[in-house]
């Protein structure tokens, strides 16, 4: 065993679905042990001759599946995503042995309401909430005690990637609501679902859905503006540090190049 195999599996992708030319999913066969809580994070790499490149991926999988699902978006001048792009299933990726990560389902607060919001792949770590809790609810270990409320944005319907299942999801259980909102409908002509940007319908849907800084635990996911505005709508309405968690996926060019 080298010392890479010492610190990473290389894990088999067993599946690859292609939501859009720049989002997609895969699925990977760790080939060992992998434990990992809802909302946590794994980080994959690819080794070259001339180095390794590592990035940091939500997992949206539940732990009680036997393989680790991801979902991507290509970044083209990104160091890490045209590699990943180019891997099919059969093909291996390397991932770090242990996960990583605090963005997870809060069950210790006193607070059942979660308020989630996300961004395209920042929906990854809410599929895991929910995937997990389903199969306990099946199961008849979670009764619903836990209500989770999920605001999902994305430029044209097509990159949601998970929005079948997670209407499946919302139909089927009362604690599971979800809206999937786009912020280019010119471009999606079929389009009737909500319109807007998500942070533009964060008020609208708290209001709604009588979630504030008194009751619930907000969560945001993805794009660092959406992040940025949506702490700010969320802090208008009472929420502290406290109760509001965030996973940002990357730093705006701008400030990474002044830091
Ligand atoms: C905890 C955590 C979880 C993450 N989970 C996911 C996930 O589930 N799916 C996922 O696709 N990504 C996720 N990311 C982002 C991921 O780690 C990489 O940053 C991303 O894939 C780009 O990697 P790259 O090497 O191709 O680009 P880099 O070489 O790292 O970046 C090149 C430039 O692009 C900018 N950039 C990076 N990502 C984006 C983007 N999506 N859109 C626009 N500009 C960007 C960077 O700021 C930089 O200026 C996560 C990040 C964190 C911190």
């Amino acid at each position: 065993m080298d010392a890479l195999d010492d610190k990473f599996y290389r894990a088999k992708i067993v599946q690859r679905n292609d939501f859009a030319s720049d989002l997609w999913m895969i699925r990977i066969d760790p080939g060992g042990p992998f434990s990992f809580k809802p909302g946590q994070y794994a980080t994959l790499g690819v080794q070259t001759p001339e180095k390794r490149s590592e990035r940091a991926y939500s997992i949206v999988s539940s732990p009680l599946e036997s393989e680790i699902e991801f979902f991507f978006e290509l970044v083209p001048q990104g160091e890490l995503t045209p590699k990943l792009y180019a891997l099919k299933p059969g093909d291996e990726v390397l991932m770090r042995k242990s996960s990583k990560g605090l963005f997870t389902l809060d069950q210790k607060s006193g607070r059942t309401n979660h308020f989630l919001v996300s961004t395209v792949t920042g929906v990854a770590p809410f599929v895991s909430y929910v995937r997990t809790l389903y199969r306990a609810w099946k199961e008849g270990t979670f009764k619903g005690e836990h209500k989770l409320f999920l605001l999902n944005g994305a430029s044209r319907s097509w990159e949601f990637g998970y929005t079948d299942e997670l209407c499946k999801f919302a139909a089927e259980v009362p604690w599971f609501k979800y809206v999937p909102t786009v912020s280019r409908p010119w471009d999606d002509e079929k389009w009737t679902g909500e319109m807007g940007r998500v942070d533009d319908v964060m008020r609208k849907y708290s209001d709604l859905w009588g979630l504030d800084g008194t009751n619930s635990v907000a969560y945001l996911c993805g794009h660092p503006d959406m992040i940025e505005n949506g702490k700010s709508i969320l802090k208008r309405i009472g929420f502290t540090k406290q109760h509001l968690k965030e996973e940002i996926y990357w730093i705006p060019a701008k400030e990474a190049a002044s830091s």
